[in-house]
């Protein structure tokens, strides 16, 4: 087992420890070729951790220690870490999510991106207009700041904020959700979000000049000739390593409501 250590310069002190830690107890390190890849922080570490693997995820489980302040993905706290290097040596309980699909049509290319939490399309600095479509059929011309298609274990984060139901962790299925939606005399769209099934397609279309593409800590376009996004759930899953005792509902108790 080759291991990988991935944290932010802050956590350079804590990460020190993890390293000793691991080589204390045998285990190699190699950050260029990992079979597990240890993200030391929260969840915008173990964000920035998956994509700085994108291309091999296939190959890797993904550990979040949470040195960080919530730690949603984090399966093990700083205590948790003698409890972490036995499951390392006896083997480790994982669970596969399927990442965000995101198909991007600029008006001279296009592009594809991959997310965990959420895509999203956001102008904060003037009304967005888009028309949305669910496969092939049009739900509705939306307008106001942004729209927004995240995963379930994206609804916790920004959707959540946005006022967006928790999706429990085990469903296929994307949630679109708006970000303030202009609702008038003239002007209305759903307001509420909607979760639809994982097989299939969100897209958004519209003169989007302006507009910046948001996927997880990460944003495109800030020129700005967007004219079409088609969300989906891709092929590509991430392997996430919980401790035994974990469950979805759990993580939400800590998360939110202790
Ligand atoms: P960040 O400050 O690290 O993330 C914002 C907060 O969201 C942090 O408290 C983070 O936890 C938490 N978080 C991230 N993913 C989560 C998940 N799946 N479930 C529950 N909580 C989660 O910012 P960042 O590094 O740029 O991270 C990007 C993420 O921030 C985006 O994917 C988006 O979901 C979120 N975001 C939220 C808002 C909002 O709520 N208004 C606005 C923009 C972006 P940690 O404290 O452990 O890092
Ligand atoms: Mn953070």
């Amino acid at each position: 087992m080759k291991i990988g250590l991935f944290y932010k310069e802050k956590n350079n002190e804590n990460a020190a420890f993890v390293k000793e830690q691991l080589e204390k107890n045998g285990f190699s390190l190699d950050n260029i070729n990992p079979n597990v890849v240890i993200s030391i922080g929260g969840d915008g570490t173990f964000l920035q951790a998956v994509h700085a693997y994108i291309n091999k995820l296939d190959s890797i489980k993904f550990i979040g220690v949470n040195y960080g302040s919530l730690g949603f993905f984090c399966g093990y706290t700083k205590e948790d870490i003698p409890e972490l290097i036995k499951e390392l040596k006896e083997g480790l309980s994982v669970k596969q999510y399927s990442l965000l699909k995101g198909e991007i049509k600029y008006h001279d290319k296009e592009q594809v991106i991959y997310a965990l939490n959420e895509i999203r399309i956001e102008n904060p600095f003037h009304t967005l207009i888009s028309d949305v479509f669910i496969d092939k059929d049009k739900l509705e011309t939306f307008r106001g700041n942004g729209l927004m298609v995240c995963s379930p274990l994206g609804s916790s984060a920004y959707n959540k904020s946005l006022g967006g139901a928790l999706i429990d962790s085990d469903l296929n299925a994307l949630e679109l959700t708006e970000i303030a939606g202009l609702d008038n005399n003239i002007f209305h769209s759903l307001k509420s979000s909607l979760v639809v099934s994982g097989n299939k397609k969100i897209s958004f279309k519209g003169e989007l000049s302006g507009t910046m593409v948001g996927y997880d800590n990460l944003s495109l376009n800030k020129e700005g000739n967007l004219k079409e996004i088609t969300v989906s759930i891709s092929d590509k899953k991430v392997s996430i390593v919980y401790s035994k005792n974990n469950s979805y509902i759990k993580t939400v108790r800590k998360s939110f409501v202790l």
